[in-house]
């Protein structure tokens, strides 16, 4: 009788970044002939791939790691709070090993030494385009790892280091294959994806029968020619952002910016040392909406930053009325250890902190309901996520819906609807971020 393959179950906590750190480490798992469980009782040991970019997703992390140890008593960590060996090692004392963020390897080389792969393993075939753990119909794009930026309220470049970009015909491979697979919206991360190819200055790279720049609009481009949804996160607006909305309006790449603004007020950006020029935000986005009139802007913005006052704040409000931000995350600020805006004068109360996201986000729902109610009568493409048993209809996505964060288009229909299928509805009513639609 063959022997039992080694099982392996993941716990992947964190950003699509981390998302896609996961698979790549499922995939080579599976091409070494490992089995993976779903459970803790089915896996021989549990990979728990972390988050550790603010402390509360530490504190998910710490817990989710203490969650594996007491199911099943076997465990790996990785991923961003790997960097913090020594707090794991003082919580977790049976953790097995340790490693970092994109630190493959070593993640493989612990599964080796932990639980040793058959002498002779049946190797399951892998497809080419790897294993994901997105539904079939859409997939995260990883451009490059790190960042150049120094936010004061960011710890992710001491964990992930300096930028690293991917060539750009690697990446379009990449894609290529995950469209021959099946894929039908592709969406593009990194941590600052419009500085993409900075650190490789532009270099140049064989696709088919030409040379494409590692640059973010030659980048954009090209995924415009697969001729499946293509959507950008995490863009700052460098100049040359600009000339990426025309594609937009082209129908090349979605007219979709996940732009991460998170605030309006310039003395406050410049404590945050944020990246890119936010002068003239208003009047760039109002240009860039004449020449693409349904472009959607996702954006997340921090209040209670240390020395943000009620001035600040209010100018914050203002902007994303006014530049009509469609979509608008807002996180409390959290003085990350290690983060150097701990140590800014002028801290925020909590309390103001707190009744400050309650302000934003009434502000933002009444955006949003005008925005839906606005939607109502118009014709719009939809992508289908699947059947939904809750609402009894299928769960869409519109262009202006990214997955798991953005809203969802209700979908009734009498005749099945494939997941991943693209078609047209009619929106029928609208409720906060959802949207009801008939074929
Ligand atoms: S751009 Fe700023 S917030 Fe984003 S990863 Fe880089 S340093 Fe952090």
């Amino acid at each position: 009788m063959a022997a039992k393959a080694p099982t392996v179950g993941i716990v992947s906590l964190g950003c699509p970044k981390a998302l896609v750190d996961s698979e790549r480490i499922i995939t080579r798992l599976r091409s070494e002939g490992y089995q993976l469980s779903g459970s803790y009782e089915g896996a021989d040991l549990v990979v728990v791939n972390t988050c550790g970019f603010l402390d509360s997703a530490k504190a998910e992390s710490l817990d989710a790691i203490g969650e594996a140890i007491a199911e099943n008593g076997k465990v790996i960590v990785t991923g961003c709070l790997g960097k913090e060996e020594s707090l794991i090692r003082e919580t977790h004392p049976k953790v097995l090993e340790v490693t970092g963020p994109h630190q493959y390897e070593a993640v493989m080389g612990a599964v080796h030494t932990h639980l040793p792969r058959l002498h002779d393993p049946k190797v399951d075939l892998v497809p080419e385009s790897g294993l994901r753990l997105t539904p079939r119909h859409y997939a995260y794009l990883k451009i490059s790892e790190g960042c150049n930026n120094r936010c004061s309220f960011c710890i992710i470049p001491s964990i992930r280091g300096d930028l690293v970009s991917r060539p750009a015909n690697a990446v379009l491979k990449e894609a290529e294959q995950l469209v021959k697979s099946g894929v039908k919206e592709l969406l593009v991360i990194s941590q600052d994806t419009s500085a993409y190819g900075v650190d490789m200055k532009y270099a140049e790279s064989k696709w088919k029968d030409r040379s494409v720049r590692a640059k973010f609009f030659d980048l954009c481009k090209e995924l415009g020619e697969f001729g499946v949804w293509t959507r950008l996160h995490y863009v700052y607006p460098y100049p040359h952002v600009d000339e990426v909305i025309g594609l937009m309006a082209e129908g090349k790449i979605l007219p979709y910016l996940d732009i991460p603004f998170q605030h309006a007020s310039p003395r406050l950006l410049k404590a945050m040392k944020r990246p890119a020029n936010q002068d003239k935000m208003l009047e760039r986005i109002a240009s860039w909406r004449k020449v693409c009139p349904d472009l959607t802007i996702r954006s997340s913005f921090i209040v209670g930053f240390p020395g943000e006052t009620e001035d600040d704040f209010e100018t914050l409000l203002d902007f994303i009325e006014e530049a009509e931000i469609d979509r608008a995350g807002c996180f409390k600020y959290e003085n990350v250890d290690g983060a150097p805006s701990r140590d800014l004068d002028d801290h925020v109360d909590q309390d103001d902190i707190d009744e400050r996201y309650d302000r934003f986000m009434e502000v933002q729902t009444e955006l949003a309901h005008a925005r839906g109610q606005a939607m109502i009568g118009r014709t719009i493409d939809v992508i289908s996520d699947g059947w939904d048993e809750d609402t009894e209809a299928y769960a869409c996505r519109s262009k202006a819906d990214a997955p798991e964060i953005d809203g969802v288009v209700n979908v009734t229909s009498e005749t099945e609807i494939a997941e991943g299928a693209i078609f047209r509805v009619r929106v029928t009513a609208a409720e906060g971020h959802e949207l009801k639609g008939a074929l």
